[in-house]
């Protein structure tokens, strides 16, 4: 087992527009500006782990087209390895915003080469056996997640689990998951219950680690022998939250995978998400190994 942290998921670029009020049906509006980022919770999982620290690759695919080229660059240049990343005909995945003035938004996630991804490519196998954490979101088909779920069981490397977007677990796949992470609103839904503590004991049912992100007011860690460890989010002044998610799982299974006992684990992720939540972006806001060490908030 090594320090490295593998990610099986999704890239995606985000191509945002800025404007003041978003258009209806039929209506045509002039934007003010345009951006484009990459993204996706795997990719962003992976570059938030890589910069922790944490030998990375990443496992998933790409379109031929120039997204696809970008996509891989930007994981290259963000130290995570991409011997995993396929190049496949047609379009990369693509996250079409629209945000307003308000800071309301409107998206539209077409999948593209992200949907090829539904099981494991020749070699694949041998990418995840020996990683020190598998992290697994549900942005590419169920196939795809279980097919590196049971690939990662049989090796003996933990898997970690965003349920995200948020949907119902088949059995199959919990029974090779170590650590559920989902957010407030995500153990609402696989549970039914709003409430934290309660929805963290159902999914102890489940899988024998939870961790349930709980915004500013942080997180919520329990396992199967009873421990329930609370860490509080840093007072920090958002002003992007976005990937703080993918932040916190990136840097909590980099910590993990470097031996890291569960309480330091949080610790770090707190810090990162913390850190990355205080500025601009997914990827360029998620911070280093030496920026979480000395964060004081
Ligand atoms: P996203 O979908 O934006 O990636 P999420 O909903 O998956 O995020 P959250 O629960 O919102 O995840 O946040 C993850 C972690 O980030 C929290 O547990 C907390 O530690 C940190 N965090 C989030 N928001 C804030 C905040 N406003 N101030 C400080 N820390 C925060």
């Amino acid at each position: 087992m090594t320090t490295t942290v593998a990610v099986f998921g999704s890239c995606n670029m985000d191509l945002v527009a800025y404007t003041g009020i978003a258009p209806r049906r039929g209506e045509t509006v002039l934007g003010r500006e345009f951006r484009t980022a990459p993204g996706g919770k795997g990719a962003n999982q992976a570059v938030a782990a890589a910069r922790a620290g944490a030998p990375t690759r990443f496992i998933g695919a790409v379109g031929d087209d120039e997204l696809g080229e970008r996509l891989r660059a930007a994981l290259t240049e963000y130290g995570v390895n991409t011997d995993g990343l396929r190049t496949v005909t047609g379009n990369s995945g693509t996250a079409h915003i629209v945000v307003d003035d308000d800071g309301g938004n409107a998206i539209v996630v077409v999948p593209g080469a992200n949907a090829s991804v539904d099981s494991l490519a020749p070699g694949d196998a041998e990418l995840i056996a020996g990683c020190g954490a598998l992290l697994l979101q549900l942005e590419i088909p169920f196939t795809g997640v279980e097919s590196a779920a049971v690939a990662a069981g049989e090796a003996g490397v933990p898997v970690i689990l965003t349920p995200a977007p948020a949907a119902e677990l088949p059995a199959a796949l919990l029974s090779n998951v170590d650590m559920l992470v989902p957010n407030e609103h995500e153990a609402a839904v696989l549970t039914g219950s709003a409430d934290a503590r309660e929805a963290l004991r159902e999914l102890l049912n489940l899988v024998p680690e939870v961790v349930i992100t709980l915004g500013a007011a942080g997180s919520l860690y329990g396992n199967r022998a009873g421990e329930i460890v609370e860490v509080p989010a840093h007072p920090v002044r958002a002003v992007d939250t976005t990937a703080a998610g993918d932040t916190f799982v990136g840097v909590l299974a980099a910590t993990r995978a470097a031996g890291g006992e569960i309480r330091q684990a949080l610790e770090r992720a707190s810090a990162a998400s913390a850190l990355a939540v205080g500025r601009h972006g997914a990827m360029a806001a998620m911070p280093t190994d030496q920026e979480i060490s000395e964060f004081r908030a």
